[in-house]
Protein backbone atom coordinates (compact mmCIF):
# COMPACT_ATOMS: atom_id res chain seq x y z
CA UNK A 1 0.00 0.00 0.00
CA UNK A 2 3.03 2.27 0.68
CA UNK A 3 3.84 1.81 -2.89
CA UNK A 4 1.10 1.42 -5.07
CA UNK A 5 3.59 3.03 -7.86
CA UNK A 6 6.17 0.63 -7.34
CA UNK A 7 4.93 -1.81 -10.15
CA UNK A 8 4.92 0.96 -12.92
CA UNK A 9 8.12 2.85 -11.98
CA UNK A 10 9.58 -0.28 -11.31
CA UNK A 11 8.77 -1.36 -15.23
CA UNK A 12 9.82 1.81 -16.78
CA UNK A 13 13.00 1.69 -15.01
CA UNK A 14 13.83 -1.64 -16.70
CA UNK A 15 12.36 -0.31 -20.22
CA UNK A 16 14.77 2.22 -19.39
CA UNK A 17 17.45 0.21 -18.74
CA UNK A 18 16.58 -2.12 -22.00
CA UNK A 19 17.17 0.89 -24.65
CA UNK A 20 20.42 2.29 -22.73
CA UNK A 21 21.81 -1.04 -22.84
CA UNK A 22 20.93 -1.39 -26.72
CA UNK A 23 22.50 1.65 -27.19
CA UNK A 24 19.63 3.77 -28.53
CA UNK A 25 20.25 6.60 -25.80
CA UNK A 26 22.11 7.42 -22.36
CA UNK A 27 20.77 8.20 -19.17
CA UNK A 28 21.55 11.21 -19.73
CA UNK A 29 20.12 12.12 -22.48
CA UNK A 30 16.92 10.46 -21.05
CA UNK A 31 17.38 12.83 -18.10
CA UNK A 32 17.38 15.61 -20.21
CA UNK A 33 13.88 14.84 -22.41
CA UNK A 34 12.59 14.52 -18.90
CA UNK A 35 13.74 17.57 -17.85
CA UNK A 36 12.25 19.44 -20.69
CA UNK A 37 9.04 17.61 -20.36
CA UNK A 38 8.89 18.69 -17.07
CA UNK A 39 9.30 22.01 -17.13
CA UNK A 40 9.57 24.41 -14.32
CA UNK A 41 10.40 21.00 -12.02
CA UNK A 42 13.70 21.90 -11.54
CA UNK A 43 16.67 21.77 -8.47
CA UNK A 44 16.60 25.28 -8.77
CA UNK A 45 13.64 25.04 -6.89
CA UNK A 46 15.18 23.10 -4.08
CA UNK A 47 18.32 25.19 -4.29
CA UNK A 48 16.34 28.35 -3.37
CA UNK A 49 15.06 26.95 -0.51
CA UNK A 50 18.12 25.97 1.12
CA UNK A 51 19.70 29.08 0.22
CA UNK A 52 16.45 31.21 1.67
CA UNK A 53 17.02 28.50 4.95
CA UNK A 54 20.79 29.55 5.09
CA UNK A 55 19.65 33.11 5.22
CA UNK A 56 16.56 33.48 7.14
CA UNK A 57 16.42 31.07 10.62
CA UNK A 58 12.47 31.08 10.49
CA UNK A 59 12.14 29.96 7.38
CA UNK A 60 14.60 27.34 7.94
CA UNK A 61 13.04 26.46 11.15
CA UNK A 62 9.50 25.86 9.02
CA UNK A 63 11.64 23.84 6.40
CA UNK A 64 12.97 21.79 9.18
CA UNK A 65 9.32 21.42 10.16
CA UNK A 66 7.04 21.36 7.86
CA UNK A 67 9.17 20.71 4.35
CA UNK A 68 5.23 21.50 2.25
CA UNK A 69 4.55 24.71 3.91
CA UNK A 70 8.22 25.67 3.45
CA UNK A 71 7.94 24.88 -0.58
CA UNK A 72 4.68 26.60 -1.12
CA UNK A 73 5.73 29.72 0.89
CA UNK A 74 8.46 29.65 -2.10
CA UNK A 75 5.60 28.93 -4.55
CA UNK A 76 6.71 25.60 -5.03
CA UNK A 77 4.58 23.00 -5.96
CA UNK A 78 5.14 19.77 -3.51
CA UNK A 79 1.45 17.86 -3.05
CA UNK A 80 0.68 14.76 -2.25
CA UNK A 81 3.49 13.33 -0.08
CA UNK A 82 4.82 14.90 3.25
CA UNK A 83 7.96 16.75 2.56
CA UNK A 84 10.73 16.31 5.16
CA UNK A 85 13.95 18.30 5.51
CA UNK A 86 16.58 16.43 6.47
CA UNK A 87 19.66 18.94 7.94
CA UNK A 88 23.63 18.11 7.81
CA UNK A 89 25.04 19.54 10.70
CA UNK A 90 28.41 18.64 11.80
CA UNK A 91 27.84 15.44 13.44
CA UNK A 92 25.27 14.15 10.57
CA UNK A 93 25.56 13.67 7.14
CA UNK A 94 22.23 12.98 5.70
CA UNK A 95 21.23 10.94 2.34
CA UNK A 96 18.16 9.87 0.38
CA UNK A 97 17.02 6.88 -1.44
CA UNK A 98 13.95 4.79 -2.55
CA UNK A 99 14.89 1.68 -1.84
CA UNK A 100 11.75 0.12 -3.77
CA UNK A 101 11.71 2.55 -6.78
CA UNK A 102 12.20 5.91 -7.24
CA UNK A 103 9.92 8.20 -5.04
CA UNK A 104 11.89 11.71 -4.72
CA UNK A 105 10.66 15.36 -4.62
CA UNK A 106 10.68 16.05 -8.63
CA UNK A 107 8.98 19.39 -8.30
CA UNK A 108 12.05 20.39 -6.03
CA UNK A 109 14.72 18.13 -7.25
CA UNK A 110 13.71 17.95 -11.21
CA UNK A 111 13.49 14.44 -12.31
CA UNK A 112 15.17 11.83 -10.87
CA UNK A 113 18.45 11.34 -12.16
CA UNK A 114 19.46 7.32 -13.50
CA UNK A 115 21.75 6.77 -11.07
CA UNK A 116 18.72 7.34 -8.16
CA UNK A 117 16.99 4.70 -9.84
CA UNK A 118 19.39 2.57 -10.57
CA UNK A 119 19.40 -0.66 -8.57
CA UNK A 120 23.00 -0.37 -7.86
CA UNK A 121 21.99 2.63 -5.91
CA UNK A 122 18.94 1.45 -3.75
CA UNK A 123 20.61 -1.02 -3.02
CA UNK A 124 24.07 -0.61 -1.64
CA UNK A 125 23.50 2.73 0.10
CA UNK A 126 21.58 1.47 2.74
CA UNK A 127 24.17 -1.41 2.99
CA UNK A 128 27.48 0.83 2.57
CA UNK A 129 26.49 4.46 2.46
CA UNK A 130 30.26 5.77 3.18
CA UNK A 131 31.73 3.37 -0.03
CA UNK A 132 28.95 4.81 -2.32
CA UNK A 133 29.30 8.34 -1.41
CA UNK A 134 33.17 7.91 -1.86
CA UNK A 135 32.64 6.98 -5.28
CA UNK A 136 30.33 10.31 -5.83
CA UNK A 137 33.67 11.52 -4.59
CA UNK A 138 32.35 12.87 -1.41
CA UNK A 139 34.33 11.39 1.49
CA UNK A 140 32.35 11.61 4.56
CA UNK A 141 34.99 11.52 7.81
CA UNK A 142 34.71 9.29 9.91
CA UNK A 143 33.69 11.20 13.09
CA UNK A 144 30.26 12.33 11.15
CA UNK A 145 27.74 9.80 10.93
CA UNK A 146 25.38 8.91 7.90
CA UNK A 147 21.88 8.94 8.00
CA UNK A 148 20.40 7.00 4.90
CA UNK A 149 16.63 8.14 4.93
CA UNK A 150 14.12 5.69 2.58
CA UNK A 151 11.29 7.88 0.88
CA UNK A 152 8.20 6.04 -0.36
CA UNK A 153 5.30 7.50 -2.03
CA UNK A 154 3.30 9.21 0.86
CA UNK A 155 6.73 10.87 2.45
CA UNK A 156 9.62 12.10 0.55
CA UNK A 157 12.98 13.58 1.40
CA UNK A 158 15.06 16.95 0.38
CA UNK A 159 18.79 17.06 2.51
CA UNK A 160 19.84 20.96 3.43
CA UNK A 161 23.14 20.90 2.91
CA UNK A 162 25.54 22.84 5.67
CA UNK A 163 25.90 26.19 4.63
CA UNK A 164 29.14 26.99 2.66
CA UNK A 165 31.83 29.49 4.72
CA UNK A 166 31.86 32.56 3.13
CA UNK A 167 29.80 35.96 2.88
CA UNK A 168 27.38 34.89 -0.14
CA UNK A 169 24.09 36.85 -0.91
CA UNK A 170 21.02 34.27 -0.57
CA UNK A 171 21.39 34.38 -4.51
CA UNK A 172 24.78 33.72 -4.59
CA UNK A 173 24.14 31.08 -2.49
CA UNK A 174 21.25 29.56 -4.76
CA UNK A 175 23.52 29.17 -7.33
CA UNK A 176 26.11 27.05 -5.43
CA UNK A 177 23.33 24.05 -4.39
CA UNK A 178 23.33 21.10 -6.67
CA UNK A 179 20.63 18.15 -7.02
CA UNK A 180 23.08 15.85 -5.69
CA UNK A 181 23.65 18.52 -2.86
CA UNK A 182 20.13 18.32 -2.18
CA UNK A 183 20.19 14.50 -2.42
CA UNK A 184 23.10 13.98 -0.11
CA UNK A 185 25.42 13.05 -2.78
CA UNK A 186 27.17 15.91 -2.37
CA UNK A 187 28.61 18.01 -0.26
CA UNK A 188 26.42 20.84 -1.67
FE1 LIG B 1 9.72 4.89 -4.66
Amino acid sequence: MSHEELPVAARVRRLEERVVDAGLTTDDELDAMLDELLDGASPVNGARMAARAWTDPAYRELMLADGNAAADQLGFPAQGYRLRVVENTPELHNVIVCTLCSCYPVSLLGPSPGWYKSFAYRSRVVREPRAVLAEFGLAVPDDVAIAVWDASAETRYLVLPRRPEGEYSEEELAALVTRQGLVGTAAI
